[in-house]
């Protein structure tokens, strides 16, 4: 095993739980695999593949994702094809004929081609081990729910002798159970892997109006120079929007929702995957056909509808395993909004327990991957360190007289006005709507006039979390007082509001200049590296990998991954052999690839 994982992909050692994985499917037996995205599921069922003798068959629910994994396996030299509606009746014949020879080692499938191709394949085909990728796709209660999946339960039956893993990064208990019950793996033994990103920073920035979320994302784009992300947005006109903001930055951005052509979508995935456009706006539909490792950051302009999607979402991010970055922006606008979705939904309780559990998140001030982690069953002792949270204890102070303050101003329009609103009666906002009611004649106009009406929006915000106020979502979305908050304006209760941050929101383009902030943090200590990393050599090299990539029409991270590349630009082999060493090379991209490579090196030195 470890032979084959030096020799094939180039890693010297296995992470958490494949060897064991891998070791319990070359004995025979069956398994359920729940890993986080980026945890390395792939190798736990391609090495069996390569190691035992006969063909690997895969079951993979999209064509972009089978195309990934085969380009991938193609890129260490490993004999893999998929079998799907994108390839031509010819490309599939010689695809089965591949198979009959037995030269292929993996088939990557689709789970209704692979029921109408069985009774072929069982005559003419030595299957040594079936693999269900996204396994989740099975269960109605995944997010993911796909139709074909459910034939694929007659397997256990028809195949008794071959293994099946089947492989997952939604851990919730009742997917997993149905996953176990409807691939009849009564027997399988259960994998569950932790699922903490630790490279993955979490940040959340609240109460921010569009203007300075657009200013914050353009700030963190130019952090991330020559680094790509993903902007998930809830509707289309934001994903456009803020696409047209950055664009008109000169950033190189692409926008992915559900009202644009299929060939537009393909179009918009094909450029971010082959680093044509550094950004996508997009609407959730995005991103699960993509297995691109170096995504750098993710955000949110849009608090999401539940814990599973956020963590799916922001799990697109640093699958390399380097440090990434991720931002969630939420308002109570989001909130207003989401609510009348789960209520409209036909599953309304459910839902809505699912968005009060992401809210909490987001309001949350304790660690927020000690939640993340909670939520997904894991208990952990200690705090990250790396959200902002830990970074930012939050700071509270005596609000009673804010409070007070606002809270008369809901009484005085009669708890007859938003959020919004109420935010200009208090700091004095002339606008359009505080002058139709004439609310600018009321005693509380203007008291509030000494706090920025950015910072109005956020105390309101947190005296809804902190339940002096409520949300009447069924009247208009108008501000109601609660118990709580009576007894705080009556002077029985006293209140304490968080400090606001004010980096929340910095001048965009001030840091454009600065040093990267992100630091590259390796999964492994490197003994052998000496020195640190040139940014310079960097940029040579990925201008090269570039080169390679458009002449073998692979995207860019399949040639080598960007941290093989900074890997490369700090240990800086000279020799063939020296860049066969490097973490991630195995031998044929050593072959492929290393005279290039070194001769580019050679060249920066000299
Ligand atoms: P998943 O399918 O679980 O999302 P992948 O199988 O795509 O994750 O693996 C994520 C990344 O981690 C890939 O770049 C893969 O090459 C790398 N990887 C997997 N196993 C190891 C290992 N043992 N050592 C180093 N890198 C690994
Ligand atoms: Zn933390």
């Amino acid at each position: 095993m470890l032979e084959v994982l030096r020799r094939v992909f180039g890693y010297d050692s296995f992470r958490p739980l494949q060897k064991e994985i891998i070791q319990h499917l070359l004995e025979g037996g069956d398994a359920l695999v729940l890993m986080p995205t980026g945890g390395g599921k792939s190798l736990c069922y391609q090495i069996p593949a390569l190691m035992l003798p006969g063909v690997t068959i895969v079951v993979s629910p999209l064509i972009s994702l089978m195309k990934d994994q085969v380009e991938a396996l193609r890129a260490n030299g490993i004999h893999a094809a998929a079998l799907n509606s994108a390839n031509s009746e010819e490309e599939n014949v010689l695809v089965r004929r591949e198979c009959q020879q037995g030269t292929l080692k993996l088939l990557y499938i689709s789970p209704e081609r692979l029921i109408t191709e069985l009774p072929y394949l069982i005559r003419e085909l030595r299957i040594s081990l079936f693999a269900i990728d996204e396994a989740h796709c099975i269960s109605q209660w995944g997010h993911d729910f796909r139709p074909e999946y459910t034939q694929l339960g007659i397997l256990r039956e028809m195949y008794p002798g071959i293994p099946l893993v089947a492989l997952t990064a939604t851990a919730d208990k009742v997917t997993r159970q149905d996953i176990l019950a409807q691939l009849h793996l009564e027997k399988a033994r259960v994998f569950i892997s932790s699922f903490d990103r630790p490279n993955l920073s979490l940040d959340v920035r609240r109460g921010l109006n569009a203007r300075d979320k657009q200013r914050a994302i353009l700030d963190i784009v130019a952090r991330h120079r020559d680094e790509c992300g993903i902007i998930y947005c809830l509707s289309r006109k934001n994903a456009e929007t803020v696409a047209s903001y950055l664009s008109g930055h000169s950033i190189a951005v692409a926008v992915y929702h559900a009202g644009l052509t299929t060939e537009e979508r393909d179009r918009a995935q094909d450029d971010f995957v082959n680093d044509r456009v550094q950004v996508v706006c997009a609407t959730i539909a995005f991103g699960m056909g993509i297995n691109k490792s170096n995504v750098r950051f993710v955000v949110h302009y849009n608090l999401p509808k539940s814990i599973e999607n956020f963590y799916q979402e922001i799990g697109r991010a640093g699958r390399d395993g380097l440090q990434s970055e991720t931002v969630l922006f939420y308002n109570v606008q989001d909130i207003i909004q989401l609510s009348h979705f789960a209520k409209e939904s036909g599953q309304a309780s459910v839902n809505m327990e699912r968005l009060d559990r992401m809210r909490e998140y987001a309001e949350a001030d304790v660690c927020r991957r000690r939640i993340l982690l909670n939520y997904f069953g894991e208990q952990s002792a200690n705090d990250c360190g790396n959200c902002d949270v830990c970074q930012h204890p939050p700071r509270r102070f005596d609000g009673t007289v804010l409070v007070q303050k606002a809270l008369s101003a809901v009484a005085r329009v009669r708890q007859q006005a938003t959020l919004r609103v109420i935010s200009d009666i208090l700091h004095g906002n002339f606008s359009a709507e505080v002058k139709s009611h004439g609310y600018d004649r009321l005693p509380t106009f203007a008291v509030g006039r000494d706090v920025p009406l950015r910072d109005w929006n956020d105390y309101l915000l947190q005296m809804i979390q902190l339940g002096y106020l409520e949300i009447a979502y069924d009247e208009q979305n108008h501000l109601r007082i609660t118990a709580q908050g009576a007894d705080v304006l009556y002077g029985r209760a006293t209140a304490r509001l968080a400090v606001i941050r004010r980096e929340d929101v910095v001048p965009a383009l001030t840091r454009r200049h600065g040093p990267r902030t992100s630091p590259i943090v390796f999964d492994q200590p490197l003994d052998s590296m000496s020195g640190t990393e040139s940014r310079e050599l960097f940029e040579r090299l990925r201008q090269l990998r570039a080169q390679l990539a458009k002449e073998q029409g692979f995207p860019p991270y399949i040639v080598l991954s960007d941290k093989v590349l900074h890997l490369l630009a700090t240990m800086r082999p000279t020799t063939v052999e020296a860049f066969g060493q490097v973490s991630g090379i195995g031998e044929f991209k050593r072959l492929k690839y290393g005279p290039r490579f070194v001769q580019a090196i050679n060249d920066y030195l000299s």
